[in-house]
């Protein structure tokens, strides 16, 4: 942890909240019947009404709003009754309309909470609302070395996004969370990303922008009841980068006003590059959007009914998904987080199913199979193995047919595609040696060529197995049960004696 970091702390009591933009997996767009394909050669799935022509009219897409109650009750929101959408009035050259179709006062849903786990305590994190809008086009601009404006000769425009349903998910400011501020803040960013996964509402895909994160910061000073004045950074789009935006905004905020200086109100750039953020546009003037009604758009006013039937159907949470798993498997908090950002939950709970214990199927995936993944720089899921070969591979090694060394070679022969372990363990001659008359001539054979370890074990000294057993064991290609081999070392000396 650097000095920095550790005096703003000293001195200043983080401040953090998110706003989470999520694009939607529905087949067609928010207010159009266009496809919603990410990657789809540019403009090519656009329509008069995606692309603002005039004379055009939007109809809202029932599945988008009810992907966004479901994810407003995963959330443990108040589901509105009647609300409507509003028109957000600005220019902007990716969005055709000159306006954004969102909600403004009157959102979906509102008051609800998200329990995230930090190490061992749990933070609640409080959803101030989750409201549905639309997604704009995305600019494309040519010509510069960076792909940023600045440099580039000119811009294109695809359309293709503009108009994807995008739920933006708001949380309360959390305070209290002193130097786990980052922390609290990339597991509250999992944790979403897992429920959603959950609801199957959208694929999540950081990378690809279906989930984007704002990331507010302030600091207030140590016993002080004014907050302080809060920074957004804009876009961060991966786990790793949140935690580290707002580590460096703790940071930079706090030199700021350490050196006397004020934090202004504004939006930052986070650079994944040097991990710091840098000034954008200034905030200190409120922007006027001129937000009303959407005329075009009958209100939205959800049946009690349905919405408890969206209730009763939502599916088991992660939250408790993992609370249950964690109390199956008998492990703890920490080894089920360490578990979860592995991700490595789902092949556990699937390795269990096809017959393992719970304690193997939690060894194989998160030691060999982590170290393997690690090396190979790819997450443990995606490795060429099934939870069924792991759970036949320890189900061999419980039977005494495989010891665990030659189980990691089983599983270099799956992992390298060599078939099924049954189909290793054939072809290159892994099972264990556990016909005594074979080992027995590989144990007269090592007392033969070490009459010595021999003699010292015939007086007692047991230590002098070892050496025994290791020629044993290397005699056979590591393929002898090691305790067999030292029954038999000390029967054949004893008796012998
Ligand atoms: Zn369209």
């Amino acid at each position: 942890m650097s000095t920095t970091y550790d005096e703003a702390l000293a001195n200043y009591e983080p401040v953090f909240g998110l706003e989470t933009h999520v694009e939607l997996g529905t087949v067609s767009k928010m207010f159009c019947g266009c496809g919603t394909t990410f990657g789809a050669p540019p403009n090519t799935q656009v329509c008069p009404v995606c692309l603002g022509l005039p004379g055009s009219l939007p109809v809202a897409n029932a599945m988008a709003i009810e992907s966004t109650i479901r994810i407003g009750l995963a959330l443990h929101c108040t589901i509105a009754r009647w609300c409507r959408f509003a028109r957000k009035n600005y220019f902007y050259p990716d969005m055709p309309k000159n306006f954004q179709i969102s909600q403004y006062d009157e959102p979906l849903c509102v008051e609800g909470y998200l329990d995230v786990e930090v190490g061992d305590s749990v933070v609640r994190v409080g959803i101030e609302r989750v409201h549905l809008e639309e997604d704009t086009g995305k600019s494309l601009h040519v010509g510069g070395s960076t792909g940023r404006i600045h440099g580039a000769t000119h811009s294109l425009v695809d359309y293709n996004r503009a108009g994807i349903p995008l739920v933006e998910i708001v949380t309360k400011p959390v305070p209290g969370t002193g130097a786990l501020a980052p922390e609290v803040a990339r597991a509250y960013v999992t944790e979403l990303r897992e429920t959603l996964r959950a609801l199957g509402v959208s694929d999540v895909r950081m990378e690809e922008g279906s989930l984007r994160c704002d990331v507010n910061l302030s600091l207030n000073r140590v016993g002080a009841t004014e907050w302080g004045t809060r920074s957004e950074t804009k876009n961060v789009n991966s786990l790793r980068s949140v935690e580290r935006a707002v580590r460096s905004e703790i940071e930079r905020q706090s030199e700021v006003l350490s050196a006397g200086g004020r934090v202004v109100q504004e939006t930052r750039h986070f650079h994944e590059d040097t991990g710091v953020t840098t000034s954008g546009r200034s905030k200190e003037m409120a922007e006027d959007y001129r937000y009303f009604p959407e005329p075009d758009l009958v209100p939205i006013a959800p049946a009690a009914d349905w919405v408890e039937s969206l209730r009763d159907a939502l599916p088991e949470l992660p939250f408790e998904r993992r609370r249950r798993l964690r109390e199956e498997w008998g492990i703890s908090a920490l080894d089920m987080q360490a578990a979860l950002n592995a991700g490595a939950v789902a092949a556990i709970e699937s390795t269990v199913a096809a017959g393992a214990s719970p304690r193997d199927a939690y060894k194989w995936w998160m030691g060999e199979l982590a170290r393997q993944a690690n090396e190979r720089g790819v997450e443990v899921s995606t490795l060429p193995v099934t939870p069924s070969d792991v759970a036949r591979i320890s189900v061999l090694v419980n039977d005494g047919k495989l010891t665990d060394k030659l189980a990691r070679q089983v599983l270099d022969g799956v992992l390298a595609c060599e078939g099924s372990p049954d189909d290793v363990v054939a072809a290159r001659g892994l099972e264990v040696v556990s016909d005594d008359a074979a080992l027995g001539a590989a144990v007269d054979a090592a007392i033969g060529a070490d009459p010595d370890a021999a003699q010292k074990v015939r007086d007692g000294k047991v230590a002098a197995a070892g050496a025994l057993v290791g020629a044993v064991m290397k005699a056979t290609g590591g393929k002898a049960d090691a305790a067999r081999v030292r029954e038999l070392v000390l029967e054949r000396l004893n008796t012998d004696a």
